[in-house]
């Protein structure tokens, strides 16, 4: 039994996948809080102010407590607290928990995730119409609870993924990398294989080629194309969670999600033992015991086959 840097008091401890989950759903909270600092500034501006922003100090144009984290960490929690709740997959549980977060006055919300949800409080539909506008990288960053939930197939968890992401998103670019990170999550989940990540990214770009991120391209960007590819330059080019996650906010623009993403993927390949101590202890503590609580539960969600192996 693994157990992890600053676990909650009530926590035992795991296995090792468990410590990849908790190293991904944690990842995407760290990378959000580390890079909400810098978000929407350059990199020129990052390294003006910072040289390289590294520590976990909130602020930024939301005005963050060290450790606070956006829309990102928290749709991601509202789609599993309404996996969990629902005991299975349950799109309309997910939409109505989105507009549960969406009243409670979040600190910030994307534009197609406003829409998206607007528009199902108005006609109770789950599908958003296909819109280029909502080529956003919104759909793909709350997408971690559905890939602890659906372990077993990655056929079921493509399918879930384009189900929770056409919620508010519905667009090419936003439904293959939803899915190619979903599949890349899982692979390192359940095995740790940087290299089937790499099979998968090339897969995406032979399929699309505006993916392709050699050299990088140079943009941060909400548009769910730059956002991958500064999070795949981050992940195929560093050898640690840290490294990752420095390399990827220091390019500042949407740094929070880029971070984010790239927490995802990096904290799944490095686990929570990869992750620094410090950040981890940095994190507000409300999000990591919910972060604890929610993993386990939907790692659950996955049927007992994946559970024999916790
Ligand atoms: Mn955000
Ligand atoms: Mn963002």
């Amino acid at each position: 039994m693994i157990s992890f840097p600053n676990q909650p008091a009530s926590f035992q401890g795991g296995s090792v996948l468990l410590d990849r989950a908790l190293g991904s759903f944690l990842g995407v909270a760290i990378g959000d809080a580390l890079g909400a600092t810098v978000e929407f500034m350059t990199a020129g501006e990052i390294a003006g102010r910072y040289q390289i922003h590294q520590e976990i100090i909130g602020g930024g144009w939301l005005n963050l407590k060290p450790g606070g984290v956006t829309d990102d960490t928290e749709m991601a929690l509202a789609l599993g607290s309404a996996l969990i709740a629902s005991g299975g997959w349950n799109p309309r549980a997910i939409a109505d928990a989105f507009v549960t977060w969406v009243r409670g006055n979040p600190v910030d919300i994307g534009n197609a995730c406003r829409r998206g949800i607007s528009r199902y409080i108005a006609d109770g539909s789950l599908c958003a119409p296909p819109a280029d506008e909502n080529g956003g990288n919104g759909a793909a960053m709350r997408n971690l609870p559905t890939v602890l939930a659906s372990l077993a197939s990655e056929e079921l968890l493509i399918e879930r993924s384009l189900e929770q992401a056409h919620i508010t998103h519905n667009h090419p670019k936003s439904d293959a990398a939803t899915a190619a990170l979903a599949r890349m999550t899982r692979r390192l989940l359940l095995a740790g294989e940087q290299a089937a990540c790499n099979q998968i990214a090339d897969h995406l770009i032979a399929r699309h080629p505006a993916f392709g991120f050699k050299p990088w391209p140079g943009k941060t960007s909400g548009y769910v194309v730059d956002t991958v590819q500064t999070v795949f330059d981050g992940f195929f080019n560093t050898g640690s969670f840290e490294a990752c996650l420095v390399r990827v906010v220091n390019r500042g623009g949407d740094a929070d999600t880029t971070g984010a993403l790239a927490g995802q993927l990096a904290g799944a390949l490095y686990g929570v033992q990869g992750i620094p101590v410090r950040w981890l202890k940095k994190l507000d503590p409300a999000v990591t015991t919910a972060i604890y609580i929610q993993t386990q539960k939907l790692l659950k969600l996955s049927g007992p086959d994946i559970m024999a192996t916790i």
